[in-house]
């Protein structure tokens, strides 16, 4: 590809101490070094990652067109169509149980700490009857992971449709056959081509255009970088997606394929990382191939392994496996993740005495456990050595534990308000993110199993794809320095 003089503006000139005063949602937040200088690839997903779509609007639009099929092609009852996708009923990063018709937050260690069944929320004790205290194998069969966006509409979707069933208004369905017959309408929404027509026609409501991003590839297209574009997305979506939002931004590059130094699509990812498929080429546009296989575009790239870097939303299809097959840098879009620090900073100060009550409280188990402990041993004095106390020994035994079991109960009974109070705080706390489900990084002091995932396999996150204006192409990004518990200063 040519060098096109660019007449985009270049970040002013940008030392650490300014990049630590980015406001919270423009940083990028590194879990592993991040060595940009050996870097000579950088590739981008499409879908919420280079282009964010207008939500909840486009959920709505996946949930009734997905409705429309189900009552259509699937003798779904007519009344179905007037049910209202609630944006607020699910996040990402929660599980689909289709043989239970469940929805699951999963913490970190894989234990169910919230449920729904259908759209109604489980106690502790139902979800201890249904999961037991087991792990939870989310990738067995049966289970369906949110792992984006697209997947909010099908999972308030499966749960109104158990509800109808619990009610008897669907008969002769079940509640394996609802996730497989909602599964295959929601597929089907993305396939027929007829929603992405409806949101092409109205592209400029449905894909807001963030005005930094021809910037920031700019950017790093000066710094040397090849980038390259990796979508499962099909070329015509792709075409009219990525021209709304890039051609004629910058007059050197009035083609939005100008940015790339090769453009994949209908890439098939995750299978793309592995097995993968012949590539195509697209005529009349020579940077351009529908379908292809990792070992060719690495080559194609001259550029592999670590050398490459990969920016996507999806856990699992564009950062695990590039991640694991392949040894490519990985850095995740997030697109909750300024809503989510919105929260954290509004709630700052509650959070602050949120600890400092859970600390009272555990310093005050602590008191509870002693005093138990001298309880008992002033019961074993007296049995032990009864016959040989005297009657004033015994009174001060008598006075002793008195005076321990008071203090007991008065510890007791002030650790269990802080232990309600601490769980009310927290809930109220969490409720602000999402009502029924929380925050999607943590649990009380849990993390979820989302977070896990991010920190085992991105190098990095951020908000948004225009906050690589604010990084320097050519420096290493440095995470915290990763220490045990016994190892902290
Ligand atoms: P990417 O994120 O750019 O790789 O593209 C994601 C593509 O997958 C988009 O074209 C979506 O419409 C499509 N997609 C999302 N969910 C489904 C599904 O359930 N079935 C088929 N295609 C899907
Ligand atoms: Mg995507």
């Amino acid at each position: 590809m040519p060098w096109n003089p660019s007449l985009l503006p270049v970040p002013r000139s940008w030392d650490q101490e300014d990049e630590e005063r980015l406001p919270p949602a423009q940083k990028l937040y590194a879990l592993q070094n991040l060595p940009l200088p050996f870097i000579k690839a950088v590739g981008f997903d499409m879908d919420y990652t280079l282009a964010r779509y207008r939500s909840p609007e486009i959920d709505e639009l996946a949930f009734k067109k997905a409705l429309r099929l189900l009552v259509r092609e699937r003798g779904y009852p007519v009344p179905l169509l007037e049910a209202e996708f609630d944006p607020k009923f699910s996040i990402r990063g929660l599980v689909l149980d289709g043989v239970r018709g469940n929805l699951l937050k999963v913490s970190r260690e894989r234990r169910v700490v919230r449920a729904t069944h259908g759209t109604r929320p489980m106690d502790a004790a139902a979800i201890e009857a249904c999961y037991g205290r087991r792990r939870l194998a989310a990738s067995a069969k049966g289970f369906r992971s949110i792992d984006t966006m697209f997947e909010i509409p099908e999972s308030h979707l499966y749960a109104l449709l158990v509800d109808r069933h619990d009610a008897g208004r669907l008969p002769g369905k079940d509640v394996v056959g609802i996730f497989k017959d909602v599964r295959w309408a929601i597929d089907s929404v993305h396939r027929n081509g007829d929603m992405k027509a409806e949101i092409l026609s109205h592209r400029a409501f449905f894909i807001p255009k963030d005005p930094q991003l021809p910037a920031a590839l700019d950017r790093w297209i000066r710094a040397g970088k090849k980038l390259f574009l990796l979508t499962n997305s099909e070329w015509t979506f792709t075409n009219g997606v990525l021209g709304h939002l890039l051609n004629d931004a910058d007059p050197a590059r009035p083609h939005w394929t100008d940015y790339f130094h090769t453009v994949v699509v209908s890439a098939q990812k995750p299978g793309f990382f592995a097995e993968g498929s012949h590539p195509q080429p697209m005529p009349g546009h020579p940077n351009v191939f529908t379908g292809g296989r990792a070992d060719w575009l690495e080559t194609r790239l001259s550029a592999n392994g670590e050398e490459v870097l990969y920016v996507g939303d999806h856990i699992y299809g564009d950062i695990l496996r590039s991640k694991k097959s392949l040894s490519w840098h990985t850095l995740m879009l997030i697109p909750e993740l300024e809503a989510e620090l919105n929260q954290l900073e509004h709630h700052a100060d509650d959070a602050r005495e949120l600890l400092r009550v859970e600390t009272q409280r555990r310093r005050g188990m602590r008191r509870a456990s002693m005093l138990v402990d001298q309880i008992a041993r002033n019961r074993e004095h007296r049995k032990l050595l009864g016959p040989r106390l005297s009657p004033e020994a015994f009174q001060a035994l008598d006075r002793e534990a008195a005076i321990l079991k008071v203090e007991l109960a008065e510890v007791q009974q002030r650790t269990e308000s802080q232990r309600v109070l601490v769980h009310e705080l927290n809930r109220q706390i969490e409720a602000t993110f999402n009502p029924l489900w929380g925050p999607i990084f943590r649990d009380g002091d849990e993390q979820t199993r989302l977070a896990d995932q991010i920190q085992q396999y991105a190098g990095a996150y951020t908000g948004k794809i225009s906050n690589l204006y604010m990084v320097d192409p050519n420096t290493t990004v440095y995470a915290p320095v990763l220490a045990l518990p016994h190892e902290r200063v």
